[in-house]
C-alpha cells in the first residue's frame, strides 16, 4: 500500500460499527472513525499490542498500525461510500480532517498463498458476549447469579435470544436462524448474510446454503438426499465447532477436538438451553482455544459492576485530592506494559489502598472489552498435506481464527454501566415477578 498513491476507486466499503467505519482492499481493512485524532489510534493500538494481546494470545490478535492517508483521498472516499451505509449509521459522520486511520489487514481473507483453490474463503464473524454467570459477593439481586446478563438485556430490549457459549451447535443453530447483529458470514470479502441493519426481514437462509454448497459438495449425497440444506448447514456448523475448540491455528494433529460439557455447572435459568452455562474455569474448553481465551479475560470482572462502582468511586475521591496523580495511575493510559502490570499485579485482598481500585476498575475495563469483542473464523477448502488445517471427514480446510474489537471502554463509562445495570435487573425482575 503506498500512501501517497491513494486512489479511492482501489477501496470499497466494508462494514462498520458504532465507533468504526471500514474500508477494504484485498488484504488489508482501514478503520475511520468520527473521532480520529491520532493519540485516540494509538492508544487502540497500544491497548490492543500490551494488554490484549498477551492475554488472549499472539496468534489470535492483529493490532494494526496508524497510518496517515492523504486528505483528499479521505474526502473522495467518504463521498464513495456515502450511498452504501445503512440509514441507521448515517447520522455518525467519517473524520476527513485529520488524515488519521487505523490499518489491519483484512480477516475476511487468508494470506494469499493459501488461495490456490477457486473457491474464496468463507468468513464467519461472531460477537461471544459474556460467557460465565457472575458470582461476585457484591451482588445485591438474587437473579444475577442465574440469568445471564445477555438474556437479561435482551429482554430489556424486548427480544428473547439465547447467546453463543451455550452449547455451541444448538447456539450457532440458533444465530443462523436469527442473527440479531452477532452473526456476519462474507465469502471472499464480500458480506453474504447478517442481520440488516436498518430492515426488520431475516437473512435468507436458502442464499446461504446455495453459497456454501461448493464447500460441502459431498454433503449432497451423505443424506439420501433427504435435505440436503440442512446436510450442508450442519457441515458447515460443523467446521466452525472445530475451528472455534482447536488451538487456533497450531492444532497440527487435524483431529477436531470435542466439547465436554460438564454437568454440575449453575445455568442461566432463561436461558432455553440449560445445563452448560461456565461459571469457573471448569467450563470444559480446550485451554488454548479462542473461546476459553476470551472467557478467561471476561473472568477479570470477578467483583461485577456492583462491586467495581464503590471501588471507582474511591478512585475519584482520591483524584479530587491529588489531580496529578491521575497520570501516574494510568486512568486514561498510556496503554503500555506498566499498565499490563497494573491489571496483573493488582492484589487479591482490598487492603484500602487506592492502588487496589485502580487495579480492579483497569481490570474490569479489560474484561469489559473481552466482552464485547468479535471472533472472525475464515477458512478455505485445502489441499492434502497442507499445514494448519481442520481436518473434518472430507472436505478439508485452511483456517484463521482472530479476535477483533478491542479497543479500550472508557473510564468514565463505568457511571453509566452501574445505572444500566440496575435499569435492566430491575426491568426483568419487575417484569418477569408475576404481581402478588
Ligand atoms: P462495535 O459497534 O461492534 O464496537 P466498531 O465501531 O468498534 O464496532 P469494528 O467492530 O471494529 O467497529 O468494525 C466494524 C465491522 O467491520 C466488524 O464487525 C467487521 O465486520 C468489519 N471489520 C473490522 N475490521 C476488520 C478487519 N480487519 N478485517 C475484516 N473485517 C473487519
Ligand atoms: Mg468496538
Ligand atoms: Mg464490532
Amino acid at each position: 500500500m503506498e500512501l501517497d498513491k491513494m486512489d479511492e476507486n482501489d477501496w470499497k466499503y466494508h462494514g462498520e460499527g458504532n465507533k468504526s467505519l471500514v474500508v477494504s482492499h484485498l488484504q488489508v481493512c482501514i478503520h475511520i472513525n468520527s473521532k480520529q485524532a491520532f493519540r485516540h489510534i494509538l492508544n487502540i493500538v497500544d491497548y490492543s499490542k500490551y494488554v490484549m494481546k498477551p492475554l488472549l494470545g499472539e496468534k489470535y490478535v492483529h493490532s494494526g498500525e496508524v497510518v496517515k492517508l492523504p486528505l483528499d483521498f479521505v474526502r473522495q472516499l467518504s463521498l464513495k461510500v456515502q450511498q452504501e451505509r445503512p440509514e441507521l449509521r448515517c447520522d455518525k459522520v467519517m473524520d476527513t480532517f485529520s488524515g488519521c486511520g487505523l490499518c489491519l489487514p483484512n480477516l475476511t481473507q487468508l494470506p494469499l498463498h493459501h488461495l490456490r483453490d477457486h473457491r474464496p474463503p468463507i468468513c464467519v464473524e461472531i460477537k461471544p458476549k459474556c460467557g460465565f454467570l457472575p458470582f461476585s459477593r457484591h451482588i445485591t439481586k438474587e437473579c444475577k447469579r442465574k440469568v445471564c446478563r445477555f438474556c437479561m438485556h435482551q429482554h430489556y430490549k424486548a427480544k428473547v435470544k439465547p447467546d453463543f457459549f451455550k452449547r455451541m451447535y444448538v447456539a450457532l443453530k440458533n444465530l443462523l436462524e436469527e442473527p440479531q447483529n452477532n452473526l456476519k458470514i462474507f465469502k471472499g470479502g464480500e458480506l453474504i448474510f447478517s442481520c440488516k441493519d436498518d430492515a426488520k426481514q431475516q437473512p435468507e437462509l436458502n442464499d446461504l446454503i446455495q453459497h456454501l454448497r461448493p464447500y460441502f459438495s459431498h454433503s449432497n449425497g451423505l443424506y439420501n438426499g433427504h435435505q440436503p440444506g440442512k446436510a450442508i448447514l450442519n457441515e458447515f456448523i460443523q467446521v466452525i465447532c472445530s475451528a472455534l475448540l482447536s488451538g487456533g491455528d497450531s492444532n497440527r494433529s487435524g483431529e477436531p477436538r470435542k466439547v465436554h460439557l460438564s454437568e454440575s455447572r449453575p445455568h442461566c435459568e432463561a436461558s432455553p438451553f440449560p445445563r452448560d452455562l461456565l461459571r469457573n474455569g471448569n467450563h470444559g474448553l480446550p485451554k488454548d482455544s479462542v473461546l476459553a481465551k476470551i472467557l478467561q479475560v471476561q473472568m477479570l470482572d470477578n467483583l461485577d459492576i456492583e462491586g467495581i462502582y464503590p471501588l471507582y468511586k474511591r478512585v475519584e475521591q482520591y483524584l479530587e485530592e491529588f489531580p496529578k496523580e491521575r497520570n501516574r495511575l494510568q486512568i486514561d493510559g498510556p496503554y503500555n506494559e506498566s499498565f499490563m502490570d497494573k491489571v496483573k499485579n493488582c492484589p487479591t485482598e482490598d487492603d484500602g489502598s487506592v492502588e487496589y481500585a485502580v487495579g480492579k476498575v483497569h481490570q474490569y475495563r479489560v474484561a469489559m472489552t473481552a466482552k464485547d469483542c468479535s471472533v472472525m473464523i475464515t477458512f478455505a477448502p485445502c489441499e492434502e498435506d497442507e499445514e494448519q488445517q481442520l481436518k473434518l471427514e472430507k472436505p478439508r480446510f485452511t483456517y484463521s481464527i482472530s479476535i477483533l474489537d478491542l479497543d479500550p471502554k472508557p473510564y468514565e463509562g463505568i457511571p453509566h454501566q452501574y445505572k444500566l445495570d440496575t435499569k435492566i435487573v430491575n426491568y426483568y425482575l419487575r417484569s418477569t415477578q408475576a404481581p402478588p
